[in-house]
């Protein structure tokens, strides 16, 4: 402990960093392995206990929920290194949490299933990296999958990474932002990629098998010779993955100098601005509220990146969105599911404050004698909508009241909740992005009023997604690579003429495609078919 605090100090051997992945492609198998790197985890038990699963829901359903963070100590190249890890939640009803969690970290490992390869998610999840500016790193897991359930050749595996590292750069092509999209590009020789499996906890840079003198063709053969429970220990993951991490991943130091002047739109050159870009210690205190839990215990919890100055117990600080000032009742680090008291947290590190009772995900902290004109930080931009709704009513109305208030809790620390009550009606709604959101949103309400019985309506969705403009020309390919899709959503031009004329899609006005009132209509322009209609 006493060594994380004080590389705290130390900006160049910071990384904040996240773990981002389509669920199932192996995020959390790949954090236990970190972990047991760091010897915060028994190496015997990573891959199966799920350190950062610590809520009962998620340990119940193998998946992540909540962003949970972490912060260890490791040392690579002969550095000591501190890793502030935020692992993210997988299922893309979660995605908001993604989102905040973008905002406190610099780099982001992306993990993809080498059998599965690059998926929508994937996609949407390197876009908003990019938004951010936090630079993406890749790591191609499950390979054990590609030797012993596809049994392919080397030849083969290698043209499986090929492809994937080809699609990640692509994305990086259409939507990074010069010069990150040429500099960012995942690239195997520079020590950008790492091969590896997080289940058996062995993994590699080109650099590293060159370091050993080592080739794939060994790594296939431990697997077939039914030794390859050998090769974390040759090839250990944690050690290629820091090495990447480190090598090519920036600083607080580095990466605050172009990232503040994406989250933040004041001015770089006043005082605060300078303190910010330079990650300055001794500057303002300056901190993103990414995350907010209530404790029955310890009151409010606001985690964050502190972008410039050091916050202490006592601090004064302001919260510019509430609009009030504020003590720090105290700051925390955390590790996993415990958090740890600390004297103070010094720039470019995330750590948790106690005492702000009025804060929410994105609120700007500032020194309290530095408020007079200082902006917020840039709204967080969600990609969706809460979509799905369901009204809410226990078994014992005198239990509203105190339904009401757990409600609104849960909304003010998950912002992708909301809570609204129908006038007309006298609903209690509450609002989420899919079921699996709302589920255990539930659940957690269910636990809060154990005496009463709630119940709920089926689920209605809200909000209808749709067309408003021409979209880009999208692909995908079937899992045996054979077939490619290739779709183009684009709205139906609106028709003067009555309802009963033929529309115009995709260029085409035909009869045999009239478009139904409020009906999606796929128009197949093959060519090879008949022209169809399929109402979504
Ligand atoms: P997450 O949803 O991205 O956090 O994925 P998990 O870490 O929960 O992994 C999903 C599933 O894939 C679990 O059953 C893991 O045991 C499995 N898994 C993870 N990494 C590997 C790997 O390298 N090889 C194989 N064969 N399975 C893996």
């Amino acid at each position: 402990m006493s060594d994380i605090l004080r590389l705290m100090s130390n900006k160049e051997q910071i990384r904040n960093l996240g773990i981002v992945a389509h669920v199932d492609h192996g995020k959390t198998t790949l954090a236990d392995s970190l972990l047991a790197g760091a010897g915060l985890l028994s190496p015997t038990v990573a891959g199966s206990v799920r350190v950062l699963d610590y809520l009962r829901e998620e340990q119940k359903r193998g998946i992540t929920m909540k962003s949970a963070n972490i912060s260890m100590l490791h040392k690579t190249m002969g550095h000591p290194v501190l890793l502030n890890l935020v692992d993210t939640p997988g299922h893309i009803d979660f995605m908001g949490k993604v989102t905040r969690a973008f905002r406190a970290i610099d780099g982001a490992v992306v993990v993809v299933d080498a059998v599965e390869g690059i998926m929508i998610q994937t996609e949407i999840l390197l876009r908003q990296a990019l938004a951010e500016r936090v630079c993406p790193v890749l790591f191609i897991n499950k390979v054990d999958r590609l030797i012993t359930e596809l049994k392919l050749d080397s030849k083969q595996i290698e043209k499986r990474f090929k492809h994937i590292i080809n699609d990640f750069n692509k994305i990086l092509e259409i939507h990074g932002e010069f010069p990150f999209k040429h500099s960012w590009k995942a690239d195997a020789t520079s020590g950008s990629v790492v091969l590896g499996s997080a289940l058996h906890r062995w993994g590699f840079t080109l650099s590293i098998m060159q370091q050993k003198g080592m080739k794939f063709r060994e790594v296939m053969g431990a697997y077939k010779n039914s030794e390859y429970k050998n090769l974390h220990k040759v090839l250990p993951l944690h050690n290629a993955i820091l090495e990447m991490v480190v090598k090519t991943t920036p600083s607080p130091l580095v990466a605050q100098k172009y990232r503040v002047p994406r989250i933040w739109k004041g001015d770089l050159n006043s005082e605060i601005g300078q303190a910010m870009v330079n990650c300055d210690d001794k500057g303002p205190a300056v901190m993103c509220i990414t995350n907010v839990k209530k404790d029955p215990k310890t009151g409010t919890i606001s985690t964050g990146r502190l972008f410039s100055g050091t916050i202490n117990e006592g601090a004064k600080v302001h919260l510019l969105n509430a609009g009030k000032d504020f003590v720090s009742e105290g700051v925390f680090v955390y590790m996993g599911a415990f958090r740890e008291p600390v004297i103070q947290v010094p720039a470019g590190n995330i750590a948790a404050i106690m005492g702000l009772e009025l804060a929410k995900p994105g609120e700007t902290l500032v020194t309290a004698d530095q408020k007079e004109g200082m902006l917020p930080f840039e709204p967080i931009k969600y990609f969706s909508e809460p979509v799905i709704t369901v009204a809410i009513e226990p078994s014992d109305p005198r239990k509203i009241p105190f339904l009401l208030k757990v409600m609104k809790q849960l909304e003010l620390e998950d912002p992708n909740l909301r809570v609204t009550i129908n006038r007309e009606t006298g609903e209690y709604l509450l609002s989420g992005m899919g079921e699996l959101h709302l589920e255990t949103s539930l659940n957690t309400l269910r636990e809060s009023s154990s005496d009463s019985e709630i119940f709920t309506s089926p689920p209605r969705v809200v909000f209808r997604e749709s067309v408003s403009r021409k979209g880009i020309i999208a692909t995908a390919k079937s899992p045996n690579l054979k077939n490619t899709f290739v779709l183009k959503v684009e709205p139906a031009v609106k028709s003067s003429t009555p309802s009963s004329e033929p529309v115009e899609i995709a260029g085409k006005t035909a009869s045999a495609i009239a478009s139904d009132e409020n009906k999606n209509t796929l128009v197949d322009l093959t060519g090879n078919t008949e022209s169809f209609r399929v109402a979504l």
